[in-house]
C-alpha cells in the first residue's frame, strides 16, 4: 500500500527561508546564500519524508515566492512592463513581477481559493510570446534524485493555471483565456518529456479548479487539454489532483475520462460527497489518492475512522490502486509540533503539524498493507477519546447557550432609522462626521512596551503607565484634529484576533505555528480547540480609559465573531457555526459590558467576513446566514442608544450587499481604496441603504498623503450617490502600519475636506 503527500510547507520549521529572502531583498546577503538555505530546506524535506517511508514524495512544490507564479516563470509568460529579455529568468525578473521594484509595481496578488495564502494572478492576452523559461521544475526533480530521492514532479496544471489568470492591461475583459491552451501546452510537453528523460516516473498536475462551479466548456478544456499531451505523457503515470472542496458530478465525469491520466486525488476530508460519486463510478485500473488526511487544519486525524474508510475504497478500487495521501498540500497547516514546547501534552496529543502528518499518512498506508502499528495507533485513539471527554473542551452552559440560538432571529427591536435618531440625540454629531478605523501607528517603541511586559521584563504598573500614555497621545491628536467619533489606536493590541483570543477560554497559542499568506510573509493562527467563553472583559479597562480623557464619544473596538474563527484554525469536531456562535456570545457580554462602561459607540469589526464565502455559491447562503446571525448576536442586547459599527476589508461586496444590510449595524465602514466606482453602483443600482456608511475616503496601505481636494472630490461622488445623513468621513482601514508622519497631515486633509463640504451642504 503506498503513501502521497500532495506538497509540503516552504518556509522551514522556524521560518528559515522568510528570513533568508528578507535578508536577500534587503540586499544583506547574496544570491547564493538563498539559494543554499532553499536547497537546504528542500533535502531535509525530501529526507524527512523519505525516512518516514512516503513512496510519493513530491518536488517542485518549493517556492522562492508562489507556486502560480513559478507556472508564470515556466511559460515565459511576464508581462513586458519588466522588461525581460528572453533566457531563463532570474531572480531579478522573478521578483520584480513577485514584489515589484523601484520603477515597475508587482503584479496582482489574490486568495488561493478559500485558504489564506495568495497567489500571483498571471496576466495574459493573445500578444504573449510563451516560451519555455524556467527550468526550476526539472532541476528540482534532478536534485532529488541526486539525493536518493525518486520525486513525483508536481505542476500546477494548464487548465486551472489559465483558469486563475486574468486578461493582461489593455486586453479585453471578456478575452477568452481558456483559448490560450495551445500556446501553453507545447511548453508543458517540453517540461514534461524533460522530467521522463531526468527519468521520472510519475508526474503530477494540480486542477484544483475543478472544485469550482464551472462551466461547460471550461469542462471541455480538460478534456481537450489532456488529450492533447496524452503521447507526451505516455509511459508515464500522470496523477491529476483536485482539492479543497467535493468535485461536482460533471467535473468528476470530465476529470475520470480523461486521457492519458492513470491516477485521481481527491479530498475526502471537505469532499464527503466525492465519496459517493467514487463509490458510484470510479473508472476500474486506475489509481484513487485517498486525501483523509487534513491539509487545512491542524488536528491529528481520527486513524481508526480513517483506516476504515480506507478499507471500503480498497474493496472499490484494488489493493494495488489505492494510495493513502493527503487532502492538499500541507502548505496550509503548520510546520512542525516539535517546535511547540509552550503546548501542553495534552493539547499537544490533539494535534498533527505537517511533519506529524507524513508520519500519520504513512501509518495509514502500513495498516492497510498488513503492517499495522499498534502502539502508534492505539496512542491515536487514546488522544481521540481524550479530546472528546475532556473537561478543557466541553463547557455545558456553552454548550446549552450555543444551542438555544440556532433556529432562531436576533435582530434589535427597533429599526435602523429610528436608532440612528435615537443615537443622535445622544451624540449630536456633525453631518459628514469623521472617524477613524481603530488602529493607531505602533511605533518600535510600542512593540517593545507589549513584548517587555509579556516576557515579565516590566511591571504591570509600568506597562498601563506607558498603554495609557500612549492613549493619551493619540486622544490628544484627534482632539486637535477635530475628528468627531475618537478611537483609543489599540496600542494593547498585537493582532485583531490574537488579542481576543488569548483572553478568551478554548483558545491555545503556538509558537512556531506559521502558516504562509504570501511571498515571506506568514500568519500564526490561534487554535480554538474547545468551547468557547469570557471569564473577564476583556477591553473595558482601556475603552473607559481612553472615554475617560475625552468628551468625544470614544468608539469600543471589538473583532467580530466571524473574523476570529475566519482568521483561527477551528476545531473539526463540531460545525463552524456553533464556534461561530459561540464566540459571538462571548463578543455580546463584552458589547453589554462597553455598553454599561458609558461606551456609546462600539465598533464591532468583521475584516474577514468575506473570505469565508464558500467556494461554491450553492453554499453562500448557508454561510452568510450564520455569519450575519452570529454578528447580529452580539449586539441584539443593546439600547437604540448605542451606535453599532461594523468595519470591513476589501471592497468587493456587490455580491453581498445584501447580507451586508442583514448584518443590521446602524454605521459600517469599508475598504474602498481603489475604485469608489464599484462600491457606489450597487447603491447607483438603487440598493436601499437606510443606516450609516463610511466607505474609505483614502488608501492606507500606501504611504502617499492624499490632499484636501482629493478627498472632497471622493465625498462628493459618494453624495452623488448616499443620503448626506447616512454618509461618514473616514480612511479606509486601520492605520497602524502608517507612520504618524503620514497619518497626521493625512488626517487633517480628510478632516478639512468633511468640514469644507459641510459649508456647502
Ligand atoms: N480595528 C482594526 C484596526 O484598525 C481593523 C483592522 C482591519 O480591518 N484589518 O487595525
Ligand atoms: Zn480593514
Amino acid at each position: 500500500m503506498a503513501s502521497h503527500i500532495v506538497g509540503y510547507p516552504r518556509m522551514g520549521p522556524k521560518r528559515e527561508l522568510k528570513f533568508a529572502l528578507e535578508s536577500f531583498w534587503d540586499g544583506k546577503s547574496s544570491a547564493d546564500d538563498l539559494k543554499k538555505v532553499s536547497a537546504d530546506l528542500r533535502s531535509s524535506i525530501w529526507k524527512q519524508m523519505a525516512d518516514a517511508g512516503i513512496k510519493y514524495i513530491p518536488s517542485n512544490t518549493f517556492s522562492y515566492y508562489d507556486q502560480v507564479l513559478d507556472t508564470t516563470a515556466m511559460l515565459g509568460a511576464v508581462p513586458s512592463r519588466y522588461n525581460w529579455t528572453g533566457g531563463e529568468i532570474g531572480f531579478d525578473t522573478y521578483f520584480s513581477m513577485a514584489r515589484g521594484n523601484a520603477s515597475v509595481p508587482a503584479m496582482e496578488m489574490t486568495k488561493w481559493f478559500d485558504t489564506n495564502y495568495h497567489f500571483i494572478v498571471p496576466e495574459l492576452g493573445p500578444d504573449v510570446n510563451f516560451s519555455y523559461a524556467s527550468h526550476k521544475a526539472v532541476d528540482e526533480y534532478k536534485e532529488a534524485k541526486a539525493l536518493g530521492v525518486n520525486t513525483v514532479p508536481v505542476l500546477v496544471g494548464p487548465v486551472s493555471y489559465l483558469l486563475l489568470s486574468k486578461p493582461a492591461k489593455g486586453v479585453e475583459k471578456s478575452f477568452p483565456l481558456l483559448s490560450l491552451l495551445d500556446k501553453i501546452l507545447p511548453i508543458y510537453k517540453e517540461v514534461i518529456s524533460e522530467l521522463k528523460a531526468a527519468g521520472a516516473s510519475w508526474i503530477q498536475f494540480d486542477e484544483p479548479t475543478l472544485v469550482l462551479d464551472l462551466e461547460a466548456h471550461q469542462l471541455e478544456a480538460f478534456t481537450k487539454a489532456y488529450a492533447e499531451l496524452e503521447s507526451t505523457l505516455s509511459g508515464l503515470d500522470v496523477l491529476v489532483e483536485s482539492y479543497f472542496a467535493d468535485v461536482p458530478a460533471g467535473a468528476f465525469k470530465t476529470l475520470t475520462a480523461l486521457k492519458g491520466v492513470t491516477a485521481f486525488g481527491f479530498d475526502l476530508v471537505r469532499g464527503t460527497q466525492t465519496l459517493d460519486l467514487i463509490k458510484g463510478s470510479f473508472p476500474s485500473g486506475k489509481y484513487l489518492f485517498a486525501g483523509v488526511v487534513d491539509g487545512r487544519n491542524i488536528w491529528a486525524n481520527d486513524l481508526a475512522a480513517s483506516l476504515n474508510l480506507l478499507q471500503s475504497l480498497e474493496d472499490l478500487v484494488g489493493k494495488d490502486k489505492l494510495v493513502v495521501s493527503t487532502s492538499c498540500s500541507l502548505l496550509h497547516t503548520a510546520v512542525d509540533l516539535i517546535n511547540e514546547p509552550k503546548l501542553d501534552d495534552e493539547i499537544k496529543s490533539w494535534l498533527a503539524f505537517a511533519a506529524q502528518k507524513v508520519v500519520e499518512v504513512n501509518a495509514l498506508a502500513k495498516a492497510l498493507s498488513g503492517a499495522k502499528d499498534e502502539a502508534f495507533f492505539s496512542a491515536n485513539a487514546a488522544a481521540q477519546a481524550s479530546r472528546k471527554s475532556s473537561p478543557r473542551v466541553t463547557n455545558e452552559t456553552v454548550q446549552k447557550a450555543s444551542a438555544a440560538l440556532q433556529g432562531s432571529d436576533h435582530r434589535r427591536a427597533t429599526n435602523v432609522s429610528a436608532r440612528l435618531d435615537a443615537q443622535q440625540k445622544k451624540l449630536n454629531l456633525p453631518v459628514l462626521p469623521t472617524t477613524t478605523i481603530g488602529s493607531f501607528p505602533q511605533t518600535v517603541e510600542l512593540r517593545r512596551v507589549r513584548r517587555e511586559y509579556k516576557a515579565k521584563k516590566i511591571s504591570e504598573e509600568e506597562y498601563v503607565k506607558a498603554i495609557k500614555e500612549e492613549i493619551k497621545k493619540v486622544v490628544d491628536l484627534q482632539e486637535e484634529l477635530d475628528i468627531d467619533v475618537l478611537v483609543h489606536g489599540e496600542p494593547e493590541r498585537n493582532d485583531m484576533v490574537e488579542y481576543f483570543g488569548e483572553q478568551l477560554s478554548g483558545f491555545a497559542f503556538t509558537a512556531n505555528g506559521w502558516v504562509q499568506s504570501y511571498g515571506s510573509r506568514c500568519v500564526k493562527p490561534p487554535i480554538i480547540y474547545g468551547d468557547v467563553s469570557r471569564p473577564n472583559p476583556m477591553t473595558v479597562f482601556w475603552s473607559s480609559t481612553a472615554q475617560s480623557m475625552t468628551k468625544r464619544p470614544m468608539k469600543g473596538m471589538l473583532t467580530g465573531p466571524v473574523t476570529i474563527l475566519n482568521w483561527s484554525f477551528v476545531r473539526n469536531d463540531q460545525p463552524r457555526f456553533e464556534t461561530c456562535y459561540q464566540i459571538a456570545l462571548a463578543i455580546k457580554d463584552e458589547v453589554e459590558d462597553l455598553e454599561k462602561a458609558g461606551i456609546n459607540v462600539i465598533q464591532i469589526d468583521e475584516a474577514a467576513l468575506r473570505e469565508g464565502l464558500p467556494l461554491r455559491k450553492a453554499e453562500h447562503a448557508f454561510y452568510l446566514n450564520w455569519a450575519v446571525h452570529s454578528f447580529r448576536i452580539t449586539n441584539v442586547g443593546v439600547q437604540d442608544t448605542t451606535q453599532i459599527h461594523t468595519h470591513m476589508c476589501y471592497s468587493n461586496f456587490n455580491d453581498i450587499i445584501h447580507s451586508i444590510i442583514d448584518m443590521d449595524a446602524d454605521v459600517i465602514t469599508i475598504e474602498n481604496s481603489r475604485s469608489d466606482e464599484k462600491l457606489l453602483s450597487v447603491f447607483r443600482e438603487g440598493v436601499k441603504y437606510g443606516a450609516g456608511i463610511g466607505p474609505g475616503v483614502y488608501d492606507i496601505h500606501s504611504p502617499r498623503i492624499p490632499s484636501t481636494e482629493e478627498i472632497a472630490d471622493r465625498v462628493n461622488k459618494m453624495l452623488a450617490v448616499l443620503d448626506t445623513n447616512i454618509l461618514w468621513v473616514n480612511p479606509d482601514c486601520g492605520l497602524k502600519t502608517r507612520k504618524y508622519t503620514e497619518v497626521k497631515p493625512a488626517l487633517q486633509n480628510m478632516v478639512s475636506a468633511a468640514k469644507a463640504i459641510r459649508t456647502q451642504l
